[in-house]
């Protein structure tokens, strides 16, 4: 997957319509301390999926939306779209090769998310980045701190970064999926049995 572009508008310090296309190469962001050069990173994990406002360097998830200035109020959504090119390889193919996944959020009412202008939950938008070998939590995205991070990490944690790497990581949401079908299917079995055999 190869991410073409980025919009934003209400996203942090992004208070205005903003998009960045990220081209074929090398893309640098340059500014001044605090101009939001960290924000961008934020608003592409955010748009795939990201639940902990914490690492969001936040308090709680709506501290995402442009907060207001001296000069200009507050917003009341912040809103994200990422513009992907999918390899074939990707588990959901079915769509095409362009992938635009949108995530917005407003004040008392959370977030929804749209992949391909069709509403999606958030576990499908965390699979499609898992089959792509990305995601929220993709040690592709290295944010301040991050190396440290993955020098200490445990062994455990090495291996989700493997699997994320291999992009096989969504196969253990599915396979919990299944499990979850396979023993509700096991129960209605069982409550079957019973009334069959009260039938007799
Ligand atoms: P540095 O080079 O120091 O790492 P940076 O360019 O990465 O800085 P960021 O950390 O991305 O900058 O941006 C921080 C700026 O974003 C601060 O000015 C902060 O006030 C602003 N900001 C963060 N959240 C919000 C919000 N919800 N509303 C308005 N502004 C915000």
């Amino acid at each position: 997957m190869r991410i073409k572009k980025l919009k934003l508008v209400g996203f942090k310090s992004f208070v205005e319509p903003a998009e960045l296309r990220i081209e074929s190469g090398l893309t640098g962001i340059v500014g001044p301390n605090g101009c939001g050069k960290s924000n961008l990173l934020e608003a592409i994990r955010w748009v795939m999926g990201e639940s902990s406002a914490k690492s969001m360097r936040g308090a709680g998830m709506e501290d995402v939306i442009f907060a207001g200035t001296a000069s200009r109020p507050p917003r009341d959504f912040a809103e994200v779209t990422i513009l992907a090119e999918r390899s074939d390889d990707s588990a959901d193919s079915d769509s095409g090769d362009e992938l635009e996944v949108t995530r917005r959020i407003e004040r008392g009412a959370g977030s929804a998310y749209r992949s391909n202008g069709r509403d999606v939950r958030a576990k499908d938008v965390a699979l499609i980045f898992a089959d792509a070998a990305t995601g929220a939590h993709s040690p592709a995205l290295v944010s301040q701190g991050r190396i440290g991070a993955i020098i200490s990490a445990k062994p455990q944690e090495r291996r989700q970064m493997l699997e994320e790497a291999a992009g096989i990581s969504g196969l253990h949401v599915r396979r919990k999926d299944a499990e979850q079908k396979l023993r509700a299917a096991e129960s209605n079995l069982v409550r079957l049995a019973t009334i069959l055999a009260d039938m007799e």
